[in-house]
């Protein structure tokens, strides 16, 4: 694994801190460290930036001088990749998709959508369904047609370049828990469009540090998610000049806590929001890594966790929580 043949756009503040919760942990009888990538620093931070590195990094090798890409109304990837392109001195032509079918006043303009405008971004704005692959594809042909030279990005940065992003935290983990002395027992992290859990399982791998990784899905079924994360987890493996190396079942997702779906907040999500706040002032977002905070807290109470140390991995995202306020206002 040699991550420096890959080209790269340094736009993250690494390595992030890798804390103890101390309250949290006394709180689910759970020993659990946070590791802080919602302290990447751009745009507010998360996890999409350490992607973006290497998105980046393609897109200038080609040439661009248009990111293009898409997400959900309050997408954090959108805000992120509108930021990486403003300090790149690239144009940024987003899509959102009305996911979640909210029309409150915060969800389509406050939080993240607020920061794409003050970006620069360009926005278009298509109902809930839409094939958003194909609205990437019409997007670039736009670009191209007036004279750009676009770079398409995937919905959340996650194909194997991006997920290059989260092979370097894998190390990352790896190295800081060998300087704390820390032997770590799992990491559990929010799992949506993949590239997060595929780029860590493939690191891991490929330094062959068996650590088990457990997403917390936040869209999909469980078949379906494991099946998007091995697959992209193999094609990462392979680009790093390992292919074949994870075994798939180091691929594990649990699906059960999405609650209504995507983008919708539940009771449990706002226990969760609460209890990281209240006791070691953790900002977690309603979409991804409170839900996943909803699942550590249902497991741990199950005795899943039984005398483990957990690395609970913070992807970021507090900025959509302003996109909620509605949802939230009178429940805090
Ligand atoms: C995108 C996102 C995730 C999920 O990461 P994927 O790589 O899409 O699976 C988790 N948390 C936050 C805050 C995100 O924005």
């Amino acid at each position: 694994m040699h991550l420096s043949r890959f080209p790269r756009v340094r736009l993250a503040h690494l390595p992030t801190p890798l804390e103890p919760a101390p309250r949290l942990s006394e709180a689910l009888g759970v020993d659990i460290w946070i590791k802080r990538d919602d302290c990447t620093g751009l745009a507010g931070g998360g996890n999409k930036t350490r992607k973006l590195e290497f998105l980046l990094g393609d897109a200038m090798a080609q040439d661009a001088d248009t990111l293009v890409t898409q997400g959900a109304v309050q997408s954090n990837h959108v805000r992120q990749t509108a930021a990486a392109a403003a300090s790149c001195g690239l144009a940024c032509e987003i899509i959102l998709e009305e996911r979640t079918g909210s029309t409150a006043a915060d969800y389509v303009g406050n939080g993240n959508v607020l920061l794409d405008r003050l970006f620069g971004a360009g926005i278009r704005t298509v109902p809930g369904g839409t094939d958003m692959v194909a609205e990437l594809e019409t997007t670039a042909d736009q670009v191209r047609a007036r004279g750009g030279r676009p770079y398409v990005i995937p919905g959340g940065g996650s194909n194997a370049i991006g997920a290059l992003g989260y092979v370097d935290c894998a190390r990352e983990i790896v190295v800081q828990a060998d300087d704390l002395d820390l032997e770590i027992d799992r990491i559990v992290t929010a799992t949506g469009s993949a590239g997060t859990h595929a780029g860590l399982v493939a690191g891991l791998a490929v330094m062959g540090a068996d650590i088990p990784v457990l997403g917390i899905g936040v869209r999909a079924p469980k078949d379906r998610q494991e099946a998007n994360v091995r697959k992209l987890a193999h094609e990462t493996c392979a680009l790093l000049g390992h292919a074949g190396r994870m075994k798939d079942e180091l691929v594990v997702a649990d699906c059960d806590y999405v609650g209504e779906g995507y983008g919708l907040i539940d009771d449990g999500v706002i226990e969760a929001l609460k209890l990281a706040a209240r006791t070691d002032g953790l900002v977690l977002d309603p979409v991804y890594s409170a839900k996943a905070m909803k699942g550590l807290i249902a497991l741990a109470g199950q005795g899943r966790f039984e005398g483990e140390t957990v690395v609970f991995l913070h992807t970021g995202g507090a900025q959509g929580l302003f996109g909620y306020h509605s949802e939230l206002d009178g429940k805090l």
